[in-house]
């Protein structure tokens, strides 16, 4: 039995000040049980997210550097972010993939450095509009997932959790259809399965792509996707509720 997940990615929104004024909205109305929830905020507002969201509600960070430390200006390590009690770490947004050439090597390394450190990582995999239309979604993610998972042995694929994000849903109001999300997320949980039978029935697979308080439930409901990762939608904290309670 896996527990649903739901992350709220804020991308760079919200000042410290409106992850307070978020937090303080969402916190006292959240249900008990359901689902794991979890908040990414920028940088600046992890520490003061961790201080307000105790035990219910985990933070992620949006990105971390392979190394524990070093001459990277500019980069933070997992150490770094498990010292002020981050506890996962979003990895491969098609976002950073595109703008900030995150490449399957790095993330390669970046893998085990999360899991090393105590960190649970989001891995985001997904295909472009083309690549759907030309029929290569699987062969992309197959790619995507040989690669970036190259580094890490069969018994840890399990504590994974994976987000399916077609890069033509994401931001764009255009949603995978159900059937669709359902469809690609049994391959990416019979590729892992392929690996570790164990890790298949274990690793979590939430859908990313214009996720909404009226998409959520149905998109959710399928057998395979045990979760979403949301942005526009995390925003306000009556969306993000409302797609936490269809989980
Ligand atoms: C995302 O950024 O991971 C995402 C899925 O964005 P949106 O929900 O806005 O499409």
């Amino acid at each position: 039995m896996r527990v649903p997940y739901v992350a709220a990615n804020w991308k760079m929104h919200k000042t410290v000040a409106e992850t307070e004024a978020f937090l303080a909205e969402l916190l006292p109305k959240l249900p008990d049980g359901g689902p794991e929830v979890v908040v990414c905020p920028p940088y600046p507002s992890l520490a003061r997210a961790v201080e307000l969201c105790g035990d219910r509600v985990a933070v992620a960070a949006q990105n971390m550097h392979e190394e524990p430390s070093g001459a990277f200006t500019g980069e933070v390590s997992a150490p770094m972010l498990v010292e002020i009690g981050v506890g996962a770490v979003v990895l491969g947004h098609s976002e950073r993939r595109e703008h900030f050439g995150e490449s399957d090597e790095a993330l390669a390394r970046k893998l085990p450095a999360a899991l090393d450190a105590g960190l649970q990582p989001i891995l985001c995999v997904g295909e472009n509009e083309g690549q759907r239309d030309a029929g290569e979604t699987e062969a992309v993610l197959t790619r995507q997932l040989e690669a970036d998972l190259a580094g890490l042995g069969d018994d840890r694929l399990g504590g994974l959790v994976v987000a399916y994000e077609p890069i033509w849903a994401i931001g764009t109001g255009r949603t995978a259809t159900p059937e669709q999300a359902q469809e690609t997320i049994a391959v990416i949980r019979a590729w892992i399965a392929a690996r570790s039978s164990e890790a298949g029935d274990a690793v979590r697979i939430l859908y990313g792509g214009s996720v909404k308080p009226d998409n959520a439930a149905e998109l959710i409901s399928k057998p395979d996707v045990d979760g979403a990762l949301v942005g526009g939608a995390s925003l306000e904290p009556s969306d993000f509720l409302a797609i936490v309670e269809a989980a």
